[in-house]
């Protein structure tokens, strides 16, 4: 792996210093490959939303007195872009390691929203990238309306559904969104049928940049951020990010968002 390996084999004092050389240059191997990844996701991620803003400035352009149905996707897409931005530089100030929520988030622009009208933004952004899968929706909101940043929990929600989809090979196997009230909460449950995670990682899986299995996760695309953005959006709400999952059998994501 390395061209400075130290060639000894030795039981000794020399030996074990020998060893621990070799397991630094090693780790010094990984980070570089790490960082040289992060870049790859980090460039990816902001190019995506930016070829799609394109893409909608030119069909608005052609589009004359119709254009005002892109320039509102034109705005998510920018809206999206920001806090992705935002983030991005928050996570590279914090410690990496600490496995800590950060607090980076950019502050919240509460209101009073109908759960509703969040949930059908996200749904029909999710069925217009992804025709091809099945989203079941149940909502037992029935108008319910509950102070929440329209956007970031829009986010929190394109995230869950997004992560339903890249992690579900199968593109046959549907995704449900169950949105549940109880006295004092709103559920957001996305719910798949996909490869499910690790006992041992699910440890890990909100940590900044963390990503299950680096080779399987680098056709996918992501950055490792977006749970720790879920949980970060649903605790500046009060509420709670869960993941329950079976490796193998599928995921559940759990948003919890308090009624006061
Ligand atoms: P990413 O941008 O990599 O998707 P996330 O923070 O959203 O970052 O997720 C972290 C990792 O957790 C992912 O790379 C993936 O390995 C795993 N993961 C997240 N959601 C799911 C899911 N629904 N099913 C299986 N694995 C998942």
């Amino acid at each position: 792996q390395t061209s400075a390996r130290v060639a000894l084999r030795r039981r000794d004092e020399v030996g074990e210093v020998a060893g621990a050389f070799d397991e630094m240059a090693d780790q010094v191997v990984s980070m570089r490959r790490n960082e040289r990844e992060l870049l790859a996701n980090v460039s990816h991620e902001l190019r995506t939303p930016l070829a799609r803003i394109r893409f909608a400035l030119e069909l608005a352009d052609s589009a004359g007195s119709e254009s005002a149905h892109w320039r509102s996707d034109i705005a998510d897409d920018l809206d999206e872009l920001e806090l992705l931005i935002a983030d991005i530089l928050s996570a590279a100030r914090m410690d990496l390691d600490a496995g800590q929520p950060p607090n980076g988030l950019s502050p919240l622009r509460l209101e009073d929203v109908a759960v509703e009208d969040v949930v059908t933004k996200a749904v029909s952004r999710f069925r217009n990238a992804h025709a091809e899968r099945t989203l079941d929706v149940t909502d037992n909101t029935r108008g319910l309306t509950v102070h929440l940043d329209r956007v970031q929990s829009r986010r929190a929600i394109d995230n869950l559904l997004e992560n339903a989809h890249k992690y579900t090979p199968d593109p046959t196997s549907a995704i449900s969104l169950n949105i549940d009230v109880s006295e004092s909460s709103v559920f957001i449950r996305v719910i798949d049928n996909g490869i499910g995670i690790s006992d041992e990682d699910q440890q890990k899986l909100f940590r900044p940049f963390f990503r299950v299995d680096r080779s399987r996760s680098r056709t996918t695309g992501g950055l490792g951020l977006g749970l720790l953005l879920v949980r970060r959006i649903a605790e500046a709400h009060g509420g709670t990010a869960t993941i329950e999952s079976e490796l193998g059998r599928g995921t559940t994501a759990t948003i919890e968002f308090p009624l006061s």
